[in-house]
Parts: C-alpha cells; sequence; structure tokens
C-alpha cells in the first residue's frame, strides 16, 4: 500500500454480532470460541476443583453448574473497501445484544485506524454496567480483535507486525491438560494440570493431587515443568499447605487459587510461598487497575485472556504494566489472539497452548471448529513465519451454524 493510499484508509461500515453454540443453543458441544463446551468426558470437564466443588451436585463436572452456558460470540466488522475482519470470543447471544444494541454506535463510521478511540469509548460506555469486566469485557474483547484483524487485512499485514514486530523468531510453548506426560512427548517444555481437590477437602484434597503430582514428576523427569492451575477453589491456608507440598516435587508456579478479586489473598499467598515457586494469575480479571492490583500482591506472572480482559488494546497495557513492576504476562491461551501479541512482549519468554483434545493426547486447534487455519505448536514452537498472513490469518470456518439474534 502506498502512502497516499494509506492516507486514505477505509471507514468501518457494519459490524454484525452472531452466536454459535452454547448450552443454551441448539448446537452445542463443539467448543470454539466457548472451548469448554466440550462433549461429555473431555479432561476440561472431569472434576476439576472450583468454587462450586463444595456443593457434592456440582462437584463433578463444571459444566453441571453452567460453565458452557454462553457459547461463541463471532463479530465481523466491513469496511467500505470490502474487507472483513472478524474475532471470536466466549459471550454468545449476550455479547450479540451488547455489541447490536451498544457498541455498534463507536465502530460504524470510524475509520479503521482508529482502534484506540474505540476501545476507550467502549470501556468508558460500558462502566455502568460493566463493573470493569465480565461478559461486557469479553465482548469488547471481540470486538477489540476484531477490528485488529479488520486493520490488518486493509494494510495487508500480520497483526503482530502493525503492533512493533516480533522480538523473538519464534514462541516456545507448554501445554494445559491433565496430562503433562504426553505434553512431554509433543514437545512441550513443560505441563499445567489441574487440581481436582479444593479446600471443600481438607488435607486429604491436598494429599490426592499430591500423589497425581509425585506420579507425574516421575512419568516427566526432573527438569520438565510441572505447574498446578486451581481455578480459584483454595482458601490461604489450603493454598499455603499446597504449595509447600508440591516443593519438593519442584512445582514450577501455583495459578488462580483465589477469585480475581480476592486480591488480599493472593498478597498472604505470597509471603507463604516457598522460595522459587511462583504464584500466577489473571485470566478472569477484566480491567487495568485490577492487573495493577494484582501487581502488587506480588503475582509472579499475569495471566489475562485477550479475548476477555478488553482485547489486544488492553493486554497491550497489561504487559506493560507487569513490566513495570518487573513481572512477566503470559497470557492465558487464547491461540493466534494470544500469539500475534506475545510474540512483541519482551515480557513473555513462553506461551499457553490448551490441549482441547478430549484426552489431551495430540494438538488440536483450540477454537476447532469454528476457525480455519489456527497454527499450532510443532515441537512445541510456532515461528514468527507462521504467523505471516494478513489480520489473524485466520478464516471462519463458513459450515459452522452462526445465528444474529439482534440487529440494528
Ligand atoms: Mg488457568
Amino acid at each position: 500500500m502506498s502512502l497516499k493510499a494509506a492516507m486514505k484508509l477505509p471507514t468501518i461500515t457494519a459490524i454484525r454480532a452472531y452466536n454459535m453454540g452454547g448450552a443454551a443453543a441448539k448446537v452445542h458441544g463443539q467448543g470454539g470460541g466457548d472451548y469448554h463446551d466440550q462433549p461429555k468426558g473431555h479432561w476440561i470437564d472431569n472434576h476439576i476443583a472450583t468454587p462450586m466443588s463444595k456443593y457434592k451436585e456440582y462437584e463433578q463436572s463444571r459444566q453441571s453448574f453452567g460453565l458452557n452456558v454462553l457459547g461463541t460470540l463471532v463479530v465481523v466488522v466491513e469496511a467500505s473497501d470490502g474487507t472483513k475482519g472478524f474475532a471470536i470470543s466466549t459471550a454468545g447471544q449476550v455479547g450479540c445484544f451488547i455489541v447490536e444494541k451498544h457498541l455498534n454506535r463507536f465502530v460504524e463510521g470510524k475509520r479503521v485506524d482508529q482502534i484506540k478511540l474505540i476501545h476507550d469509548q467502549m470501556i468508558n460506555s460500558t462502566w455502568f454496567y460493566s463493573g470493569g469486566g465480565g461478559v461486557v469485557m469479553n465482548t469488547i474483547s471481540c470486538v477489540d480483535l476484531a477490528l485488529w484483524d479488520l486493520y490488518g487485512k486493509v494494510l495487508g499485514l500480520p497483526v503482530y507486525k502493525i503492533l512493533g514486530g516480533a522480538v523473538r523468531d519464534e514462541i516456545h510453548f507448554y501445554a494445559t491438560g491433565d496430562r503433562p506426560d504426553l505434553a512431554k512427548g509433543l514437545g512441550f517444555i513443560g505441563g499445567k494440570m489441574t487440581t481436582h481437590w479444593s479446600s471443600a477437602f481438607g488435607d486429604e484434597g491436598i494429599q490426592k493431587d499430591i500423589a497425581r503430582l509425585k506420579d507425574m514428576r516421575e512419568k516427566v523427569g526432573d527438569d520438565f515443568w510441572l505447574m498446578f492451575d486451581c481455578w480459584m477453589s483454595q482458601d490461604v491456608n489450603y493454598a499455603t499447605k499446597l504449595a509447600k507440598a508440591a516443593e519438593p516435587y519442584n512445582l514450577k508456579w501455583l495459578e488462580e487459587s483465589f477469585p480475581p478479586a480476592d486480591v488480599e489473598s493472593y498478597r498472604k499467598l505470597k509471603a507463604n510461598m516457598p522460595k522459587g515457586m511462583m504464584m500466577t494469575t489473571g485470566e478472569h480479571t477484566g480491567n487495568l487497575s485490577s492487573f495493577k492490583e494484582l501487581c502488587e500482591a506480588g503475582v509472579d506472572i499475569l495471566q489475562p485472556d485477550v479475548g476477555w480482559c478488553g482485547g489486544i488494546t488492553s493486554l497491550c497495557e497489561i504487559a506493560a504494566l507487569a513490566k513495570s513492576h518487573g513481572q512477566l504476562v503470559v497470557p492465558h491461551g487464547s491461540s493466534v489472539y494470544s500469539h500475534h501479541a506475545v510474540i512483541t512482549f519482551t515480557n513473555t519468554p513462553f506461551s499457553e497452548m490448551l490441549m482441547v483434545a478430549p484426552k489431551a493426547d495430540h494438538i488440536r486447534p483450540q477454537f476447532d471448529p469454528v476457525l480455519i487455519g489456527e497454527p499450532v505448536p510443532h515441537d512445541g514452537i510456532i515461528t514468527a513465519e507462521e504467523l505471516d498472513k494478513p489480520g489473524f490469518g485466520v478464516e471462519l470456518n463458513t459450515e459452522c451454524p452462526l445465528e444474529r439474534p439482534y440487529t440494528h
């Protein structure tokens, strides 16, 4: 594109929001943007410890208490030159309403490069009902990602090049799934397991999860990273005891022991952590001020989800915040939406791959079947060259059924 052409960037003529899947819709159990919505028997829904584990009827399955109710939100933006951008996240019909009845006014009519202006207007116009996070921020994230995709496609550049370019030639991945032993064989640098027991089960819960850790340490050897993801299921005393019991097995980090707003518990746990073991969290945090509080509580790795924290525009701010505190930012795995950001961050030495294969025994693209062309790690690596396609470099699978419940 010539400079003259670049100065006459197209405007955004339309934004549309679609819903796909979720337990509330006809089609579900496919994954996609709502990747917790998987068929029965999937590891991602197998007795994972949660804040609901204390209720017997909700202990076995996260879907039983509604983890998959939202479904996939697809946002499509179209420019005056006919170029289309899109993104997906987890917000379903609720997100469709917010886009079509509210956020559309900040998008249509703007130039394709006015992403930061649109982002600021979306954030500030929704404070009165967003609470600075939740499904509103999932929706804002999805619009933001669609705008970056559109801008990249208009310029003919991958998003990471618009963000300032790669600071490394390749991204190295650890795997999240309950089979770190199999992840090692697939070339990953480490494996993160879910905890299956929560504070509700006391010392017996700790012993059972430590037995799983011990077994996995024996299988993977001394040097492979092992981590625990606790999905907001603990209290300070339980997390402290679990961390101490995990020290002999060289646990690399303890993730998300508490709900996102419980900053004081993170502060207390940090003081109790064994030396060298990291405390991490952030995937359910949705605004910059809350990330600042987590930084100040001593969280070693911030883990924002780019599809839930405000999109790439917010993620860049959060990465800078972490950097100013000498902390890492390793986003919650979000496929291409993470890759294009993290390859530009100096404080992201590795990244997360969520294993969405039912038994975590092979690599399935994270947002399968909704996206086409998602690059996946091979020997635990994705190279910068593999991201060299306009926008986020993926297309929407037109075979996935979409509904547009609202229009404007
Ligand atoms: Mg996690």
